[in-house]
């Protein structure tokens, strides 16, 4: 089965750099945790696979979640992102979400993230799910760039925080259920380098990639989980996958995704002939949750035969799209579509992992000194199905609290050296990558999409499992690399799958097509 390390190497024969903080990556959850450490005065290192914009919180469209305007309440914004996650919340993480979530967001403001406004006051938006207008946005559409800017902003102010971009985390270094750091591959010199950090935090981001069709950038191959798993960790709830319902859908173009924001300001969504649909399936119609309205969508899909429904923003004044969605606006255009006019074509498609390294309310994985934060961690705040917008928030709160509590642990702990070395691969194969990482996706597409059968999950596994002796040799380079990652993770979705013997929030099984009571728990998964 599976070795715990993708390449032959030993540390002793290797560069080595140490910190107090190794983080990995630098998203909303890396650097916003790497800047609140460094500002504390600890050393620390962020490394990133590509550059730094290249990250799903750069993608990030409609905002950012938390209870600022008049009438709302962290009570509300509980209520709502509970009654989404369809009894697979954790109640604690959700009222730390929510009521820490105020004081992050404004701290967000105070270090320079420029949202909009709207006669002096923040706009705050609505989203699916979401009893009130909560949710902030910059650039009309572009807030995660907003945030990625701010945040490498203040990072590039800070001495003490160091940040390699181009440096692919291949491995974890645990021994005896300690992290001690983390082996990288250097690919702007093309060597192999050595972490040590006496914190490790995983911030690498989600899964999108292991699917056909998915919103997420390439970075988004599930790494961080995939090499967290090899080195021991638990894994929880891999299972829930978001699939987004309004993604485009065009031949020739990409899965570039029509934020719900767009929803949120009115726009509806209509079958082949025209007609609007939502009404018929749920009281809250286009603003009912994201698993609600995917079921949806594809019963109407098959209803109607025909491979996608239509965004029809006609409701909405023309110079409001303009100004609100200034980014789809631009993108639907290069795709021949004057989205004020044109009913935008859509489908569901992967867009995040609910599931991820298990950790409890301060960032914490079952290995010493080993955290995790952002879309790769699962503490259960997003339960079966995440509500609108509460990522970008997620990665702030929990990054907040990776910084309290491994501050303590970093004065309680006494560091040791310890050498590894993996020298059991065979040398690397010949493999087709393009084309298994294609079927890979395919599978995924077909066997873990959001309808599930004991019979196609089976075929998935029996994929995964003819796919083993890959892991007997060497990764030979960061595309294998990635690739072993994809594959991992894609059987870790289809084992939990397979066991949830119902369904709920983002998972359905036609062969078990309701929810059940003996269900009401997490599905944890261990090497
Ligand atoms: C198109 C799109 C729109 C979205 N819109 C919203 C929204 O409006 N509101 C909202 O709340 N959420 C939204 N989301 C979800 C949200 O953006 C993400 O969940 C969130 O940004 C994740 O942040 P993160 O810091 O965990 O990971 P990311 O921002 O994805 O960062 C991951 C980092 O990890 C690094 N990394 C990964 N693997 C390795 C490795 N092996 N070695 C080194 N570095 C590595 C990457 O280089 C990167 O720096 C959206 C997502 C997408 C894709």
């Amino acid at each position: 089965m599976f070795k715990p390390y993708l390449v032959n190497f030993d540390t002793r024969q290797l560069p080595v750099e140490t910190y107090e903080y190794v983080i990995i990556g630098g998203g909303i959850a890396g650097l916003y945790t790497a800047c609140k450490v460094a500002r504390e005065g600890g050393q620390v290192l962020v490394l990133t696979k590509h550059t730094l914009e290249d990250t799903s919180t750069d993608k990030a469209q409609g905002g950012i979640a938390a209870a600022l305007g008049q009438s709302d309440s962290p009570e509300l914004h509980f209520k709502d992102t509970i009654f989404a996650g369809a009894g697979l919340c954790d109640p604690k993480a959700v009222e730390i979400l929510v009521n820490e979530g105020v004081s992050r967001v404004k701290e967000l403001i105070e270090w320079g993230a420029q949202f909009d406004y709207d006669e002096g006051e923040l706009a705050l938006t609505r989203e699916g799910a979401h009893s009130q207008r909560r949710i902030l946005h910059a650039a009309g559409d572009a807030t995660g760039a907003e945030i990625q800017r701010a945040l490498a902003y203040q990072a590039n102010q800070i001495p003490n925080l160091k940040i390699y971009e181009n440096y692919f985390v291949v491995d974890l270094l645990v021994a005896d259920d300690i992290c001690y750091g983390v082996l990288a591959w250097d690919n702007v010199n093309q060597c192999f380098k050595v972490f040590y950090g006496r914190v490790v935090v995983l911030a690498t981001g989600g899964t999108g990639q292991v699917y056909e069709h998915n919103t997420n950038p390439e970075i988004a191959t599930g790494d961080g989980i995939a090499m967290a798993y090899r080195a021991g960790a638990e894994v929880m709830d891999m299972e829930f996958i978001q699939f987004h319902p309004t993604v485009l859908c065009l031949p020739g173009a990409p899965s570039f995704l029509i934020s719900e924001a767009v929803r949120g300001e009115g726009a509806r969504l209509r079958n082949c002939y025209g007609e609007q649909f939502m009404p018929c399936y749920h009281q809250l119609a286009e603003l009912a949750p994201r698993d609600i309205v995917v079921q949806s969508m594809l019963k109407e899909m098959v209803r109607t035969g025909s491979k996608n429904v239509f965004l029809d923003l006609s409701p909405l004044p023309a110079e409001v799209i303009q100004q609100r969605f200034p980014n789809i606006t631009r993108t639907c255009a290069t795709y021949g579509l004057d989205i004020t006019k044109d009913p935008i074509p859509v489908a569901p498609a992967a867009h995040y992992m609910m599931g991820g390294v298990k950790t409890n309310l301060h960032g914490e994985t079952n290995i010493k000194g080993l955290y995790a934060c952002g879309e790769v961690a699962c503490q259960g705040v997003h339960g079966a199905n995440r509500l609108a917008s509460n990522s970008l928030l997620d990665g702030l709160v929990f990054g907040f609290r990776i910084v309290k509590e491994s501050m303590r642990f970093l004065t309680s702990y006494v560091p040791s050296s310890v050498e590894f070395v993996c020298n059991y691969l065979k040398p690397p194969e010949e493999i087709k990558i393009n084309g298994l990482t294609r079927e890979l996706r395919a599978v995924m597409n077909k066997c873990a999409g959001p309808v599930r059968s004991c019979q196609r999950l089976t075929g998935a596994l029996s994929f995964f499992e003819n796919q083993a002796d890959l892991f007997l040799s060497e990764a030979k380079n960061i595309a294998e690399m990635e690739l072993r990652n994809m594959l991992l993770v894609g059987q870790l979705i289809c084992e939990a799958a397979l066991m949830r013997t119902e369904s709920r929030g983002a998972h359905y099984r036609e062969d078990h097509p309701a929810a059940s009571e003996r269900w009401v728990k997490h599905i944890i998964l261990r090497l």
